[in-house]
């Protein structure tokens, strides 16, 4: 009887470590694999917009060395566009890559790859109204994720965080790392952080930043750095701050995009003219 129920557990422990050992094999692959094939071709206007995007935001002190811009692909919900692992003052319409939402390469032709992706892929999965996304390591924005004080819309560009911006505690979620998002389950986790709101702290690192467009992405993540930098002006003044009242913000939201536009074109035209 002992004997036989010794045989019945070995025999358990046997197929839990097969299928165990498949698991891991497969979850090998996932790491590895490339998806099957591309959604399709995309309008070269929207390239120029995306490589636009990382010229602006490099050219507006935004992104330095490193940080990302992405924008969901037009055909295709389930893909996004991003380019190879570059500086985003130097990139170009050929650095623009094809990822699934596990943030596989569609054709990765031996590119480099952003480690921290996977905030792209993920935040796509758990927000089916963002299309643009921008990870910033914006100096103004740190002291906001490593402080108690929250960041709080000062001026009117600004009124898109009235409803806060969460602050993501990576050592919360996976304790003690070196701060990257560096795979799918860390995205997952900041996505969670970030819920419905349009942006969100990464304490210690940077920001993440999202939106309906490409054009409201990069307005925001201009917006959003000058934002704590006023803050913290006005707090260094002394005496209370006055912030935008929720109805003002609320008024100043149904506008949002009045006159990016016009924005666009300026800063548009002075990040390219720097090649
Ligand atoms: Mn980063």
């Amino acid at each position: 009887m002992v004997s036989k129920l010794h045989q019945r557990r070995s025999v358990r422990m046997a197929v839990f470590a097969m299928s165990l050992a498949a698991s891991l094999c497969n979850a090998g692959i996932a790491a590895a694999q490339t998806a099957a094939s591309t959604a399709g071709s995309v309008e070269p206007q929207l390239i120029e917009d995306l490589v636009a995007a990382n010229r602006i935001l490099a050219d507006q002190g935004v992104l330095d060395g490193w940080g990302h811009v992405s924008v969901r692909h037009p055909r295709d919900p389930n893909r996004y566009l991003l380019s190879r692992s570059r500086a985003p003052e130097l990139i170009n319409a050929d650095d623009i890559m094809e990822f699934d939402l596990d943030s596989n390469p569609v054709d990765a032709k031996d590119r480099p790859l952003y480690t921290e992706r996977f905030i792209h892929g993920e935040i796509y999965k758990a927000r089916p109204d963002v299309v643009a996304i921008v990870h910033t390591h914006a100096p103004a924005l740190i002291p906001f994720g490593i402080s108690k004080v929250p960041l709080k819309p000062v001026y009117h560009r600004s009124a898109f965080i009235a409803a806060g911006v969460p602050v993501f505690e990576i050592r919360e979620r996976a304790g003690m790392t070196d701060m990257l998002i560096r795979d799918q389950a860390l995205g997952r986790a900041l996505a969670d952080a970030l819920g419905n709101h349009p942006a969100a702290l990464m304490r210690g690192h940077g920001a993440v930043v999202v939106g309906p467009s490409l054009q409201r992405v990069v307005g925001r993540s201009i917006f959003l750095p000058l934002n704590a930098t006023l803050q913290m002006q006005a707090a260094a003044l002394g005496g209370p701050v006055t912030y935008l009242d929720p109805e003002e913000a609320r008024k100043v939201e149904e506008r949002e995009g009045y006159g990016l536009a016009r924005a666009w074109e300026a800063w548009k035209r002075k990040a390219m003219a720097k090649q």
